[in-house]
């Protein structure tokens, strides 16, 4: 019998997650943005491996000094300096037994990847590390992609299993519901995870992972077809009956501004 598989945030910054994955003594991260705090978590324990979803330095910075200590492999985006498996859209490896999807999901930058784990016997939820793209409550900036493509990529994900766990990269829950509260007031869904967050963030506990089913439900972001989003968007800028692509490009901007 193989034993559970262990994922577990490593802060880093302010309000990164280094995603730290465990079995049976081996050890892979996911964006090790600073290496200091991922040495500290595998507490003299070998590290086998790192996994990248995009090359924005709060995500490698500590990929090089990591790679020196441990020689391990990295898998990630051909365009980023160290990568020595380079991933493309539809790839698929093992990883600790567990089989692992690669989507391409660009927008927030170009090269964006997503990482999709699921283990054998399909009795535990799919595991989705996304980076920068879905965010719990909330989704990336877009600073190398256009809206149409980054729509395109939370619509992508938000095709999962319902019960996939979703791991992003920060801790941003609080502030993006704030945002999706004043996106769509009238949800009541939206109301009890605010009043959730809120408790785990007074307790210093993370709100991530969240799911793909509560993302639907209350994520604005993944929710630009329901039409008192749309309405949100209009009073935004958008124009009367823009299309999801509109909708979810006002309500990026509203964001930013917000
Ligand atoms: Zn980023």
């Amino acid at each position: 019998m193989i034993k559970m598989l262990t994922i577990s945030p490593i802060p880093a910054f302010s309000d990164n997650y280094i995603w730290h994955l465990e079995r049976e003594g081996e050890h892979w991260v996911v964006d090790p943005g600073d290496a200091a705090p991922v040495l500290e978590a595998l507490r003299g324990a070998p590290l086998a491996g790192i996994l990248i979803t995009h090359h924005h330095l709060d995500h490698i910075g500590g990929v090089a000094e990591l790679v020196k200590q441990h020689q391990c492999p990295v898998y990630g985006p051909a365009s980023i300096e160290g990568v020595t498996h380079p991933l493309q859209d539809g790839d698929e490896f093992l990883l600790m037994g567990a089989a692992v999807k690669v989507l391409a999901v660009p927008g927030h930058t170009l090269d964006h990847l997503a990482l999709l784990l699921e283990e054998p016997g399909g009795e535990h939820s799919p595991h989705l590390f996304c980076g920068d793209t879905l965010f719990a409550g909330g989704c990336g900036r877009l600073f190398e992609g256009t809206p149409k493509q980054m729509y395109g990529s939370l619509s992508k994900l938000s095709e999962l299993p319902p019960e996939t766990q979703v791991y992003c990269a920060h801790e941003y829950t609080r502030a993006n519901l704030r945002f999706a509260a004043e996106a769509e007031p009238g949800n009541a869904v939206l109301q009890n995870r605010v009043n959730q967050v809120d408790s785990l963030r007074a307790e210093g506990k993370p709100t991530v992972p969240s799911t793909i089913g509560e993302e639907l439900a209350t994520n604005p972001f993944l929710r630009c077809h329901i039409p008192a989003v749309a309405r949100r968007a209009a009073d935004h800028g958008a124009a009367e009956n823009s299309d999801e692509v509109e909708v979810f490009a006002t309500l990026r901007q509203w964001k930013d501004n917000f």
